[in-house]
């Protein structure tokens, strides 16, 4: 296990979780990922209500919810990588106050482009994978058959969920790119491409 700790950034859609995966089992880190951990809590009661109300909907979580949500999972943790997580300067400056980053990676994506991996978004109900219908489909039929599409993957969710990113979560982004662990990397390319200039920036920062 390294103590490796590594921030991608980007839209929805961007590929964070596809990457993340990959970097968790490159670098032996812990994928923490706020939205696969809210989705296995939707119905927690909370002060603010269930995480299910607003991610059905397309809309971020309160940020008190989210706090809790990640200071939890990040404590005794070693290395890791956190996906989905801060998504307002709120959440941002939080994250600050509980620990250090190693590596900002903020992965850009053209919005036609966005819309296109979302709508065509799989996942599969058993491992949590997400698969894509034109990019990425898996080869065992099994799997194949109980692929199903996420609520908030459907049109009038994405629209929201841009939004939100686009008023919510780019200033986020702002905040970051004067950060000396800040990086910025093409996500339009194939998800091969994207990992390669990922691994090179984190093979500098790892030695
Ligand atoms: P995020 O976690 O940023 O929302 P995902 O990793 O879930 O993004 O990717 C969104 C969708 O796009 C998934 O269906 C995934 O299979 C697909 N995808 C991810 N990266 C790429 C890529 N580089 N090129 C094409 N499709 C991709
Ligand atoms: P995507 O892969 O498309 O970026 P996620 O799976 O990361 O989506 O998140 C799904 C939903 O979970 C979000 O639309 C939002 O409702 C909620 N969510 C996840 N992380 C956060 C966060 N840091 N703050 C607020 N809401 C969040």
């Amino acid at each position: 296990m390294s103590s490796l700790r590594v921030l991608p950034l980007g839209p929805p859609g961007a590929g964070k979780g596809t990457q993340s995966r990959r970097i968790a089992e490159a670098y032996d880190i812990n994928h923490i990922s706020t939205g696969d951990m809210l989705r296995a809590n939707k119905d927690m009661e909370t002060d603010h209500g269930t995480p299910g109300e607003y991610m059905d909907a397309g809309e971020l979580v309160p940020d008190p919810v989210m706090k809790a949500v990640v200071e939890e999972a990040l404590s005794d943790l070693d290395g890791y990588v956190l996906d989905g997580y801060p998504r307002t300067l709120e959440q941002a400056e939080h994250l600050e106050s509980v620990t250090d980053l190693d590596a900002i990676i903020y992965l850009t994506v053209d919005r036609e482009e966005l819309i296109r991996r979302l709508s065509g978004r799989r996942v599969d109900p058993e491992t949590g994978q997400n698969y894509h219908v034109e990019f990425d489909m898996p080869d065992d039929p099994a799997v194949r058959e109980r692929l199903v599409q996420r609520t908030d993957d459907e049109p009038d969710r994405v629209e929201t969920r841009l939004e939100e990113y686009a008023t919510k979560t780019r200033p986020v982004i702002e905040h970051y790119t004067d950060h000396e662990a800040f990086v910025e990397i093409d996500g339009n390319q194939s998800p091969d491409e994207v990992w390669e200039d990922i691994d090179a920036v984190l093979r500098d920062v790892g030695e």
